[in-house]
């Protein structure tokens, strides 16, 4: 979803004063207007209404909740408001994680430093003062939309993996935290699924690394192409192991994912001769999944889909090898089970 946005951002197409607001961002850039004054609401809307979609508040909790509902761009601000001041709603959707990351300009009358001062405190980017100027009213608009857009795309890329385009290992490390906590809380179901590219060094010893990267490429997308629901997560988890994030799926729904994970990659049909019998490129997976009741922590569930794998791998690899989690009054693990390192770089390419 986030790597098909970056894929087809224009940023990088033609200089960036070349291109309209709506070229960069794909769409009409979403502006929210708020003054208790609907004479100074006209104004703005006036002067936005051509290129940017503009709506408009006339108090400080209809400001919120349209923050909430409408996620704007950015949001025109007025300080003197009869129910909630202007400096009470941007701080209040500075400590909203919705709605923190909203660029905030107050517009006012206010023409001391006072204001000001207390403006940048609660969050703001800018000021503009009564009356306002369209040209100055746009060009500052601009200017922080193309501030946030940038943000927006190196937020994005500090979590994207530069060469297959999923997620990378930190931010699954941060979605599973909270994904963890939350089934924990709701009783889960909550599943994992360790991926690991069969005989993969052997690929890149016989056809090349550029080769590699490029079946590391072409099964990402494969992957993304099974995963269809948005809470789903698919990562790069280091070399040629990725990881699969499933909430609210029990053992059952994602052993039928892991199914679908291989039988894409399969009919990739990636010529691989180095591979023992199948002679294409295979995956083997481990799928672990945790329920209400189950013991362990955030770290058992990972070890545990990390040590499916492992057996995967040594009973032959191209397979699944799944595994619920005990329940706090039993264990289901095999008695010889030893928690594994997680991060075992030399394994990546062992037998
Ligand atoms: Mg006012």
């Amino acid at each position: 979803m986030i790597t098909s946005e970056i894929e087809s951002n224009k940023i990088f197409e033609k200089p960036i004063e070349e291109q309209t607001l709506s070229d960069i961002m794909g769409r009409r850039p979403r502006l929210l207007v708020v003054d208790d004054q609907a004479a100074n609401v006209q104004v703005i809307f006036k002067a936005f209404a051509q290129d940017h979609q503009v709506f408009m508040a006339t108090n400080g909790s209809q400001a919120i909740n349209a923050c909430k509902e409408k996620l704007p761009d950015l949001v025109l601000l007025d300080i003197e408001m009869p129910d909630i001041n202007g400096f009470e709603v941007c701080s209040r959707l500075k400590s909203n994680p919705l709605t923190k990351d909203i660029p905030v300009i107050f517009v006012t009358s206010h023409d001391n430093e006072d204001a000001e001062a207390k403006g940048f405190a609660v969050g703001a980017v800018d000021f503009i003062t009564k009356p306002i100027s369209r040209e100055i009213v746009r060009a500052r608009v601009r200017t922080h939309l193309l501030l946030k857009q940038q943000a927006d795309l190196l937020r994005k890329w500090v979590y994207m993996d530069g060469l297959t385009g999923v997620f990378n290992r930190r931010h699954f490390n941060e979605r599973y935290s909270a994904e963890w906590g939350r089934a924990f809380r709701h009783g889960g179901p909550l599943s994992l699924i360790f991926i690991d590219v069969d005989f993969f060094k052997k690929y890149n010893d016989h056809y090349g690394h550029q080769m590699g990267d490029e079946v590391l490429r072409k099964i990402a997308v494969a992957f993304k192409g099974v995963i269809s629901r948005s809470a789903d997560l698919i990562a790069r988890y280091g070399g040629e192991e990725f990881v699969c994030l499933l909430p609210d799926t029990d053992a059952h729904g994602s052993y039928v994912v892991a199914k679908e994970f291989s039988e894409a990659v399969r009919a990739l049909k990636i010529e691989h001769v180095q591979s023992s019998d199948h002679k294409i490129v295979t995956i083997s997976m481990g799928v672990a999944t945790f329920h209400g009741g189950c013991k362990g922590g955030a770290d058992d569930l990972l070890r545990m889909a990390d040590e499916c794998l492992y057996q995967a791998k040594r009973r032959g690899r191209n397979r699944i090898n799944s595994m619920l989690a005990p329940l706090s009054s039993e264990s289901i693990m095999p008695p010889t089970y030893q928690p594994p390192v997680i991060d075992r770089a030399e394994d990546h390419y062992g037998p």
